[in-house]
């Protein structure tokens, strides 16, 4: 733990009954930091199952590890670990919760402005990631979080992220993965790198403008990797623009090198913007 922060567990006062969320490492709470004499912040922490394995007790260490030196207006902020047990982890509170029950919430549809809005901040947290030289590996609807007054959304959840020296990543260790969203060469060769992000980003853009729909909720894994072998691609719902629909497509090249960058995406999203509005007026 020693590239961590740690933080007084007795200047965290936690809400317990609070509850944020849970996710596979453990659950989230809301809670008072006391930094220091003048400074009181409202954060979120993590906690890590107790009778979490040595593997998942690693897994949350390399989560905080990678974010800490992270800092940008679209990335969670870390501020540092509580390091008695149980290991609870401190971040920025996000008072909006996750986007994707933000999309389904129906009485209050987000606008396709504010959709395209988002995504371009999600381009612009995911830019700053890759110059960072960090692949994600985890970008999905239920990892972007929603904050001031939902002007502003954070990528969160780095638990997956790695660091890439020559922008692979190679997984050793035989691990879970979100298929839905995991791009071919990373599900069947393991290979992870920025291009494999910007197919999660086209599947997250998928979810954002199905408003919350779950892709490939039909199918079985297995189903699911036999489809995605033979190149199949999630199809446009309904509500979902061409040009944002086109763009999509481009994520979802089977060549990894012929995928769009992040810095490419924020030169289209824009782009899409205008074609959108072009295509209403005639
Ligand atoms: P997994 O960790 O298995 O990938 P997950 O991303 O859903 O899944 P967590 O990161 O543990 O799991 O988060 C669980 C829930 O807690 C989120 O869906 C969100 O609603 C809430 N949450 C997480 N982090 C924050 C935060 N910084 N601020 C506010 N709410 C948060």
């Amino acid at each position: 733990f020693k590239y961590i922060d740690s933080i007084p567990r007795v200047s965290v006062k936690i809400h317990s009954n609070h509850r944020l969320g849970s996710g596979q490492f453990g659950t989230v709470y809301k809670a008072i930091w006391k930094k220091d004499e003048c400074q009181t912040i409202e954060c979120a922490v993590k906690s890590l199952n107790e009778n979490a394995s040595p593997e998942v007790n690693e897994e949350f260490c390399k989560e905080m590890t990678s974010m800490q030196r992270l800092a940008h207006s679209n990335i969670v902020r870390f501020f540092g670990v509580i390091l008695d047990m149980p290991i609870f982890m401190v971040m920025e509170y996000c008072d909006g919760g996750a986007l994707v029950d933000r999309l389904k919430n129906s009485n209050r549809p987000l606008l396709l402005t504010t959709m395209i809005n988002y995504a371009e901040q999600i381009v612009d947290g995911m830019c700053y990631l890759a110059s960072q030289k960090v692949v994600h590996r985890d970008l999905a609807a239920r990892n972007i979080l929603l904050t001031k007054g939902e002007k502003v959304v954070k990528i969160g959840d780095l638990g997956l992220a790695r660091i890439v020296y020559d922008n692979t990543y190679v997984q050793v260790q035989r691990r879970k993965l979100p298929i839905a969203w995991t791009a071919p060469e990373a599900l069947f060769n393991r290979l992870f790198s920025h291009a494999s992000d910007v197919w999660a980003f086209g599947v997250t853009l998928w979810e954002m403008f199905s408003y919350g729909e779950e892709p490939w909720s039909t199918f079985s894994p297995t189903e699911l990797a036999n489809e995605l072998r033979k190149g199949a691609k999630l199809r446009r719902t309904p509500r979902c623009p061409t040009p944002i629909y086109e763009l999509m497509l481009k994520c979802w090249r089977d060549a990894p090198e012929s995928r769009p960058e992040f810095s490419q995406l924020k030169e289209d999203l824009p782009k899409t913007q205008f074609e959108i509005y072009e295509c209403l007026e005639l």
